[in-house]
């Protein structure tokens, strides 16, 4: 813009320097013409340019000079300040002020300039500070981010850090699960076989081939009675259960490796089910000596019931006086030894029958039988042992309930366990409570006592063979833990389900129920020994 100023003026001044030249010029002229109109010839020239121009001509020429001289240097005055203050700009000196003393267009134009350097120097002064406040904020983003360059650094040496624990962690569990003395096999929620140990590739014949593969396609099971076992992995881990056992479990169905199978539920570290564990371990011994074991027990019972039967017989008949009148010391004595002999026969009895029972070898033998009529049989014999306790038995909501087919002997058995031990391990004097009713389309039995009760620590195990509680061992109560082991098999085998509620010092209250159709008969060379007291 100042530029364009510039050019105008620089326009006018030339016109002023024309106009300053032709006027003079053209007075000049006149004068010319004025004086040379009466000349005719040279000498009268020259003699009038002596005598009449010469005066006039260096008037003009005189003006000339002084106007060429003084026109420009007023004018170009202000230009060249104008000019000096644009190179001292240029030199860098921001506070350039033209100071032009007229009303004219230059004094405008040097105003425009001041306002323009003044402009300049505020936008300056501005962009400065902006410069300095943007350069401060990036100053502070440029640490903001080397601190974040830092924190992440230090994540990332954290994360490299876990990385290599989890590894190690990692490695030391696959050594772990390699060196177990029994088979492992590790699966995933979809029961792909992600993991699989030695032991369990010599125990089942697998290879590393069956990693990958789903567990239900690559290993079959079988169970004792040669029918196949379905490990359904994910309903198991959809399950409550924490823990799931198939015992006595075969590879080959006619081989006679028995295996024992655990599952349990594998979790991450946020506690997430991802997978099942299969702990594998050959149990093909422990059934053997087992086998043995049950074996023997058979035959010495069997072998032990006989004199003891004859010894009972023997009791019997000297009590009866059959050989000769017996005084009172004598009969007391052979009463003690009848009940010690009757002990003696049910021991036997439930030896036996345990053994008969784990052998599969016990038949059932459903007939329509009238529970009500079976229940008060058990209830007569159990008024002698109740009596000696003065224990009161309620027969309390017993209905009258159809007769269903089952097996009049299991049942016998049952009922006779649950009502004896309800008497045995209860208080002199107290009661007990019989209930017998239908609920929707099975029977259910209970018996309530209010004796010793169950320490809860050991409820789970109180069906497990030969287990007696603490709490009535240290009351040294007689038994055998073998009453109630029986009472569950006995329940299988007739389609029913038996369990129990208890309370320390308080009491139990153990029930069993079977399905109003009854059970199903089953093939076997043996039926229950009888049962005699407890
Ligand atoms: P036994 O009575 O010969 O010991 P059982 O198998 O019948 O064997 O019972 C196993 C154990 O269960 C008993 O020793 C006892 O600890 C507990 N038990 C069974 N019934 C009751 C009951 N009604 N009250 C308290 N404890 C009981």
């Amino acid at each position: 813009m100042v530029k364009r100023r510039q050019g105008k003026i620089q326009n006018r001044l030339l016109l002023w320097y024309i106009i300053g030249s032709l006027v003079p010029l053209i007075f000049l002229s006149i004068a010319v013409i004025f004086y040379l109109a009466p000349v005719t010839s040279w000498s009268g020239l020259l003699d009038l340019i002596e005598h009449t121009l010469l005066i006039p001509l260096l008037a003009s020429f005189i003006l000339i000079l002084t106007l060429a001289i003084i026109i420009p240097k007023e004018i170009t005055k202000p230009i060249s300040k104008l000019q000096a203050a644009v190179d001292k700009m240029v030199m860098g000196d921001k506070n350039v002020i033209v100071d032009i003393d007229s009303n004219d267009e230059l004094a405008a134009l040097a105003e425009g300039f001041n306002r323009m350097t003044k402009d300049i120097i505020s936008a300056r002064a501005g962009l400065q500070a902006d410069v300095k406040s943007r350069t401060s904020a990036l100053l502070k983003s440029n640490t903001e981010l080397q601190d974040s360059k830092t924190a992440m650094l230090n994540i990332l040496e954290d994360v490299e850090a876990e990385k290599f624990k989890a590894e190690e962690q990692r490695a030391k569990i696959e050594a772990i699960i390699t060196s177990i003395a029994d088979g492992v096999i590790v699966v995933d929620k979809n029961a792909d076989i992600i993991l699989v140990n030695e032991q369990v590739k010599k125990l089942l014949q697998i290879t590393d081939k069956v990693i990958g593969s789903n567990i239900c396609d690559t290993i079959k099971l079988y169970g004792d009675d040669g029918v196949q076992i379905k490990m359904d992995i994910g309903k198991f881990l959809e399950s409550k259960k924490s823990l799931e056992v198939f015992d006595r479990t075969l590879v080959d169905k006619n081989g006679s490796q028995y295996l024992e199978i655990n599952l349990s539920k594998y979790k991450n570290i946020g506690d997430k089910i991802v997978g099942a564990i299969i702990v594998v371990r050959d149990i093909t011994r422990n059934v053997e000596i087992d086998k043995m074991k049950s074996e023997f027990v058979s035959v010495a019972s069997h072998q032990l019931r006989t004199p003891l039967s004859a010894v009972r017989w023997f009791l019997e008949m000297l009590l009866e006086g059959d050989l000769g009148k017996l005084n009172d010391e004598q009969i007391d004595v052979l009463k003690d030894a009848l009940e010690s002999n009757s002990r003696m026969i049910s021991l036997v009895n439930d030896l036996l029958n345990v053994s008969r029972l784990e052998s599969a070898k016990i038949k059932v033998e459903p007939i329509l039988l009238s529970l009500n009529s079976l229940l008060k049989t058990t209830l007569k014999e159990a008024t002698v042992l109740a009596k000696e306790k003065k224990i009161k038995i309620n027969i309390d909501g017993v209905e009258d309930i159809a007769k269903i087919k089952l097996d009049k002997s299991l049942m016998s058995q049952i009922l006779q366990n649950l009502i004896s031990n309800a008497i045995k391990y209860s208080s002199n004097e107290s009661d007990i409570i019989v209930t017998l009713k239908t609920i929707g389309n099975e029977v259910q039995f209970s018996v309530k006592d209010s004796g010793y009760g169950i320490p809860l620590g050991e409820q789970s195990r109180i069906f497990e063979k030969f287990f007696r509680a603490d709490n009535v061992t240290r009351m040294e109560t007689e038994g055998t833990g073998l009453g109630l082991y029986i009472s569950k098999i006995v329940m299988e085998l007739s389609g029913g389900k038996i369990w129990f509620e208890s309370e320390e010092r308080k009491g139990s209250t153990f029930y069993f129920s079977i399905p109003l159709e009854g059970s199903k008969p089953k093939e076997g060379s043996r039926s229950l020994a009888q049962v005699t007291s407890k």
